[in-house]
């Protein structure tokens, strides 16, 4: 019998299975198609993610420096005010690359990842989980101490445990021009209800646009009015959904989910790479297979790394609905440098954070 397995290879399900095999578990990991596709995201991430990937793979997945946002209240035709830090930020990456990067260090560290494998069922008894999956050879029925539902923000694993679903679901869509820009700025247009649109920069593999809206709110007329109005052909468009504000419960009796599939994302960006790989290493190192109860220490343990900061990320993001003449009179006082964690808005109310605001 496994301890775990672990369903979906994407950033949380692989930093887990590392993690754990790290620490002497016996892991399998079941990932339903090719590693890394298809693709729904921007890969946008603070430079923390380096921390996570091994380092002869920094080069290949390294696309663009970018060192700050223009907000724009309004399309592209309309001036946007400046956040800007001497030092980099943020970097787009490859997003396809990380992902097979993170699963190959899961593997190197002893986890046994398999793709193209389709969990179908997950049944959880008194004394271990039996997780069935469908793959080239055909259906396999595996039995492990507890599963872990690593499977995005559809996860079945979430719905076949009984689990809540989180508040909120968004509907990302984005699509990449060829022409290369390496320049250090992403736009941000706060032009969605309640959320934004963004073009981002991406060195030799051109720019991304994008946003994300309420799934039925005309998603796709909205991205193909951002594309008209930047005057861009996109030849590759993709979509996905993005879950905001974590349910109460993120374990079951012996189960437990990490990364979309427990709501763990930025709530003012719907970035989800990173708070879901530090969940993940939260649930690697305070489960223990054995013993159901240490799932508690889990849910307290990501939690208090990563509640606050959710919090006040539901805070920033109620400035994307502020009516326009604020949001512009907002954006003009408070534009400029500063000293604020992109995965971290609590940074805002440190010394420096407040010394970068009031000191223009
Ligand atoms: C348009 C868009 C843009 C985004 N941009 C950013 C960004 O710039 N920065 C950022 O940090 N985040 C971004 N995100 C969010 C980010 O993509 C997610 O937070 C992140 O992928 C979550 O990782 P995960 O491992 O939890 O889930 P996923 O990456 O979704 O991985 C889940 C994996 O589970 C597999 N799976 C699902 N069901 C099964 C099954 N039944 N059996 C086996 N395998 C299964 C899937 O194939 C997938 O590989 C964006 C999202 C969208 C939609």
């Amino acid at each position: 019998m496994h301890d775990f397995v672990v369903v979906g290879a994407g950033p949380a399900g692989a930093r887990f299975a590392r993690s754990a095999a790290d620490r002497g578990r016996d892991v399998l990991v079941l990932e339903q198609g090719e590693i890394g596709l298809p693709l729904a995201c921007s890969g946008h991430v603070s430079l923390d993610v380096w921390e996570y990937v091994p380092d002869e793979a920094r080069d290949e997945l390294f696309q663009n420096d970018i060192y700050g946002a223009r907000f724009h209240v309004g399309g592209p035709e309309t001036a946007g005010e400046p956040f800007y830090k001497r030092e980099v930020i943020s970097n787009a990456i490859d997003r396809v690359g990380l992902d097979k990067a993170l699963a190959r260090a899961a593997g190197d560290a002893g986890a046994d990842v398999r793709d193209e494998h389709t969990v179908t069922d997950v049944e959880e008894r008194r004394d271990r989980v039996v997780v069935t999956a469908s793959g080239p050879d055909g259906v396999d029925v595996h039995e492990a101490r507890m599963v872990v539902g690593a499977d995005g923000p559809r996860s079945r694993v979430r719905e076949a445990c009984d689990l809540p679903e989180p508040r909120e679901f968004l509907h990302g869509v984005l699509g990449f021009d060829t022409e290369p820009d390496a320049q250090d700025y992403v736009d941000v247009h706060l032009t969605v209800p309640r959320f934004f649109a963004w073009r981002i920069p991406r060195g030799d593999d051109g720019v991304e646009y994008g946003l994300a809206a309420k799934p039925g709110d005309d998603v796709s007329g909205r991205f193909d009015r951002l594309c008209e109005e930047y005057g861009v052909t996109l030849d590759r468009r993709c979509s996905g959904l993005i879950p905001i504000g974590p349910p109460k419960r993120v374990t079951g009796h012996r189960s437990l989910l990490v990364g979309d599939a427990a709501g763990q994302t930025k709530p003012f960006t719907g970035g989800g790479i990173l708070y879901g790989m530090r969940a993940a290493d939260h649930a690697a190192r305070e489960v223990n297979p054995e013993w159901p109860a240490t799932l508690d220490d889990y849910e307290d343990a990501w939690r208090s790394e990563l509640k606050n900061e959710i919090r006040l990320g539901h805070a920033v993001r109620l400035a994307y609905s502020l009516p326009r003449p604020v949001q512009r009179a907002g954006l003009r006082a408070l534009s400029g440098e500063i000293a604020v964690h992109m995965d971290r808005p609590s940074t805002l109310f440190t010394r420096e954070g407040l010394r970068a605001l009031v000191g223009r």
